[in-house]
């Protein structure tokens, strides 16, 4: 009996798979979690058909879905082991949490956006992310009362160090999270904490929207 042939959905996902190796992506149980978690159903439904391309894209309020390849390279270099409480500041479409989710306990997810918030949380749920918990707030101030988190991602550029985030790190705790100003370079960086001290390392650079003070104000 011939094989059933692949459909042009699953043809895709296996390329961008293979693009997230060949740029380097090499943690099997991460490039597991990007192919559970299907960003078709994260994007615009006018954005369909680009899903699987490996670019950002623009998904409600102004804001944009991050390039996959960022998103593994983020969860790749954050070390997300399964007793994990992971912190993510940028709930957006709730891709990058799907993604986290698949490797850690739990993942708190921050959005200043409320309608960014509650559609994440449906779309989340429908899909079946059962770990995630999405919440509508302010982000520069964490969740002080679910800290510390092992890990913590800021899916958001800010311009300097936020310390209330840091303070919710627990210690050997590690956070990533584009650094620069808005409209100029901006370098991911990754933040290790051992003992009192915090280690810095500057990885790649990249674009993010920025990371705004407050919550959104909506019509
Ligand atoms: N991680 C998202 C992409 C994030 S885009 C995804 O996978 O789709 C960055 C998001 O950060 C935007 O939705 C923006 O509204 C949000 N954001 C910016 N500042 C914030 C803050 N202070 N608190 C919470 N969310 C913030």
């Amino acid at each position: 009996m011939p094989d059933k042939p692949l459909s042009d959905g699953s043809i895709a996902r296996m390329e961008f798979l293979l693009a997230l190796r060949r740029r380097g992506i090499v943690d099997p149980a991460v490039l597991r979690a990007m192919d559970e978690a299907p960003r078709e159903h994260f994007v615009t439904a006018e954005y369909a058909d680009e899903a699987y391309e490996d670019q950002a894209l623009p998904i409600a309020c102004g804001q944009t879905i991050s390039q996959p390849y960022i998103v593994a390279y983020m969860t790749e270099q954050l070390a997300v082991k399964p007793q994990h409480r992971v912190l993510e500041i940028g709930t957006g479409s709730g891709y990058q949490a799907a993604v986290l989710s698949r490797l850690a306990r739990e993942v708190y997810t921050v959005e200043r956006f409320r309608t960014l918030a509650d559609a994440a949380r449906v779309r989340l749920e429908t899909l079946g992310f059962r770990n995630v918990q999405v919440v509508f707030g302010d982000g520069t101030q964490g969740l002080p009362e679910h800290a510390p988190f092992d890990r913590i991602v800021v899916t958001a550029a800010a311009e300097t160090v936020p310390e209330v985030l840091v303070e919710q790190l627990a210690d050997s705790g590690i956070m990533v999270l584009p650094l620069g100003p808005y409209d100029g370079p901006q370098v991911i960086v990754k933040l290790t904490k051992c003992g009192g001290a915090l280690k810095r390392e500057d990885l790649i650079g990249v674009r993010f929207v920025p990371l705004l003070r407050g919550q959104a104000r909506e019509l």
